[in-house]
């Protein structure tokens, strides 16, 4: 902080979607570091405010400047380094800069919350000669008395502590402070650091990978551990960490939404004892902020979480892992879009440290990237003990007789294998009872009012829900149109195919995993807890089971519906569809028995499906990436979605219009497609009306630039403010 006598400019950015900075007078007491945030006047209003850069003259017109209210920090909640990624990121992703920077923010300091202060201090004494001593000993016996207390402590005393000795012990300590016989440190809680458990000894392969990535740890390089399911990926990652922790240096460890499984935190904590924080979107606001603010202090040396958890703030950041690559969980799909891999690869470019991107079933991006410069393949094509992942199996469910989303040939498969004591694991991604509710009277099908979507019937809510947008009905005793009562459902969902298996099965343990059935709270441990038992049981489950998990006991893996893919409108169903399969398929035979994995399908003689039996991950996804480089998609494309809702189509298509009016100096650019606008694929969405441009280049950089300009002009169209618009650099989807 340094003093000033007249009042300063600085440019502050705050959370709005304005792509313009904003200058402000400060004060001379107050301070000045960029990073600070301050409460400003804005219009009518206040806001928050980080300050970026200090200047002696303003290109704003004088009078229009004003001054900020109180400053809200003492110490930047963002460090230098946060700020130059922030700008990276608003640069890339042509985002509004002030957005992004609160984005880089726990959710608790985008607020006027104050920092809160986790450590605490203590007080030792310090060595004085001994005329000083002898002077606090005969003219101050409070001094004398807080002074020997502190000189007996071998690891000081805290407030408490102090106050319990003299409860005006606060003066009394600065004057020792002030004579140079007391000084305070913040505390540091001694970590755990004997981990409760050792970790198995390496496999040859993982002490190959190992000592191949930590002799690259004084740089920047990409590293993707491509290792199939149960090849000990996560014995690499510690590894790495440790070596890390033992030079005193911190790890972000990114995992996906879905991933923070108990059992995963249970092994991070078993082998690193206290060192770490968790982040994730189940907590409040304050406990992420403190996990940020623990990191931040270096009272843990390991950030666990999800997507944003890459903000983590740190001054020795070692290493940055994350876990499962491929997910789709990645990329940001509101406020700011950003994918959270390419962002944390920039960040280690930046902080010349190395990243390393593991998965099973790794990105069609990822592996193309394999032959840039900085990149690094490792592979691990071995489970360390017991068998490799069964191979893929089809069901043909073309001429079988299908009993709730299930061939009578699965149901016998079951059958055999909770027989032999195994654990089954079932993915169907529909949760609810069935997905399709209709009158076989006059064909009246249940739609949500404010989404182009059907209702789901939920039974056990007796409910039907829009899965879009929470919208609720009870379920009909009969048609709204006809009155007819003759009300049918169709398609199967988890909660009709756990009913059916428990009538099936009733002697066996069902287990249902997907965001109803688990909800808040415990209840996903504590079904994991049974699995982990190992007693014969079925699970049933969306997504959420699909990676992740390690259960020695589960022999028998299936995937009820493989089809919905084969004709999505998403270029990248397929490369999901393989994903899903390789990953649900690699859950089963991991312990003492070989496991099976089947999917069932109606197109057994698809090339995809074909391909899946052929068991070559590696294989497929080049075989995508070939296919889209032939019809110019991503990778080989880049694309930019803009995106507008409004309350009609025709408010959101006009804005898209006139947002391509401004895009004419890319019309001459011959490289650059503009396609749109048009509705979007579910115009309807939660009551706002959605359409879309879509701006396709292969070079990205070109494209980018040309729009860096134009981006202030399109915000300043002036037009209804009724209508939202985005822009998604790098869309996930079309
Ligand atoms: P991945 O992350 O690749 O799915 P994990 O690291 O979870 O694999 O390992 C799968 C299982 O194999 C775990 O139960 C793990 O404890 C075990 N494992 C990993 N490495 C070894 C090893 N070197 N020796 C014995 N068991 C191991
Ligand atoms: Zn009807
Ligand atoms: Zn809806």
């Amino acid at each position: 902080m340094s003093s000033k006598s007249t009042l300063n400019y600085a440019t502050f950015a705050l959370a709005i979607p304005i792509y313009s900075s904003f200058d402000y007078h400060i004060a001379d007491n107050q301070p000045d570091e960029p990073g600070i945030r301050f409460r400003l006047p804005f219009g009518s209003r206040d806001k928050v405010g980080i300050l970026l850069a200090n200047h002696d003259q303003s290109q704003f017109d004088e009078s229009k400047i004003r001054s900020t209210f109180e400053a809200l920090d003492h110490t930047p909640v963002l460090s230098a380094h946060m700020l130059e990624l922030a700008r990276w990121m608003a640069d890339y992703y042509l985002q509004p800069p002030g957005e992004v920077l609160f984005q880089c923010l726990p959710k608790y300091l985008r607020k006027a919350n104050a920092q809160k202060e986790t450590r605490i201090k203590v007080w030792r004494g310090q060595p004085i000669d001994e005329k000083s001593r002898q002077a606090i000993c005969k003219r101050s016996p409070r001094q004398h008395e807080l002074l020997a207390a502190i000189e007996n402590s071998s690891s000081g005393l805290n407030a408490a502590e102090l106050k319990l000795i003299n409860p005006g012990w606060h003066s009394v300590i600065l004057a020792l402070e002030s004579k140079g016989a007391a000084s305070w440190q913040w505390f540091r809680p001694e970590p755990i650091t004997i981990a409760s458990h050792q970790g198995p000894v390496l496999t040859v392969q993982q002490s190959e990978v190992i000592d191949s990535i930590a002799g690259q740890m004084d740089h920047f390089a990409v590293h993707l551990l491509d290792g199939i399911t149960g090849s000990g990926k996560t014995e690499v990652y510690f590894n790495l960490i440790e070596q890390q922790l033992a030079s005193n240096r911190q790890v972000i460890y990114l995992v996906p939404e879905i991933g923070l499984t108990s059992q995963l935190v249970a092994r991070v904590q078993a082998r690193f004892g206290e060192r770490y924080a968790i982040s994730h979107s189940g907590l409040s606001d304050l406990k992420r902020y403190q996990a940020w603010q623990q990191f931040r202090n270096g009272d843990v040396s390991i950030m666990l979480g999800t997507r944003s958890s890459l903000f983590s703030q740190s001054e020795d950041l070692g290493l940055i892992i994350i876990d499962e690559e491929h997910d789709g969980s990645y990329k940001q799909d509101d406020g700011i879009r950003y994918h959270a891999r390419d962002v944390a690869i920039k960040r280690a470019q930046m902080l010349n440290i190395p990243i390393v991107l593991g998965s099973a079933t790794p990105s069609t991006e990822s592996i193309n990237n394999t032959d840039r410069e900085h990149f690094y393949v490792h592979r691990l094509d071995k489970r360390p003990g017991g068998y490799p992942p069964p191979p893929i199996s089809l069901i043909n469910l073309r001429h079988a007789v299908v009993d709730t989303g299930c061939s009578p040939q699965l149901i016998e498969k079951i059958g055999q294998h909770l027989g032999n004591g195994g654990q089954v694991l079932l993915y169907l991604n529909r949760r609810g009872f069935a997905p399709v509710v209709m009158c076989h009277q006059c064909n009246w099908q249940a739609h949500c009012v404010q989404c182009d979507a059907k209702l789901t019937l939920h039974q056990s809510l007796n409910r039907l829900l829009c899965h879009h947008c929470g919208y609720a009905l009870p379920q009909p005793q009969s048609c709204p149109e006809c009155d007819n009562t003759n009300i049918k459902h169709y398609g199967i969902g988890t909660e009709q195919l756990e009913q059916r298996l428990n009538q099936i099965f009733p002697e066996v343990a069902l287990l249902r995993i997907d965001r109803d059935a688990v909800g808040g709270g415990t209840a996903f441990a504590d079904r994991l807890k049974t699995l982990q038992k190992g007693d014969p049981c079925i699970l049933i489950g969306t997504q959420m089971i699909a990676k992740g998990h390690d259960y020695p006991s589960i022999t028998l893996s299936a995937i009820l519906d493989a089809d919905q893919a084969l004709f999505s409108a998403s270029y990248r169903a397929t490369e999901q569809l393989i994903q899903t399969a390789f990953q649900v398929s690699g859950r089963s035979g991991r312990g003492q028995q070989r496991g099976e994995a089947w999917v069932q399908t109606r197109f057994p003689d698809h090339p995809l499906m074909q391909a899946l039996v052929k068991q070559d991950y590696r294989n497929i996804a080049l075989n995508i990436l070939r296919e889209r480089k032939l019809l110019g998609f991503p990778p080989f494309a880049r694309v930019i979605l803009f995106r507008a809702d409004g309350i009609s189509l025709e408010q959101a298509m006009n804005k898209l219009e006139e947002i391509r009016g401004q895009l004419s100096p890319l019309s001459d650019q011959p490289n650059i497609q503009c396609i749109g606008p048009m509705p979007a694929l579910m115009t309807r969405r939660i009551g706002r009306y959605r359409a879309q441009l879509c701006l396709i280049s292969n070079n990205l950089r070109q494209l980018r630039n040309a729009l860096r300009d134009v981006m202030p002009k399109i915000e300043n169209i002036s037009s209804n403010a009724m209508v939202k618009w985005t822009i998604d650099v790098d869309a996930y989807d079309l």
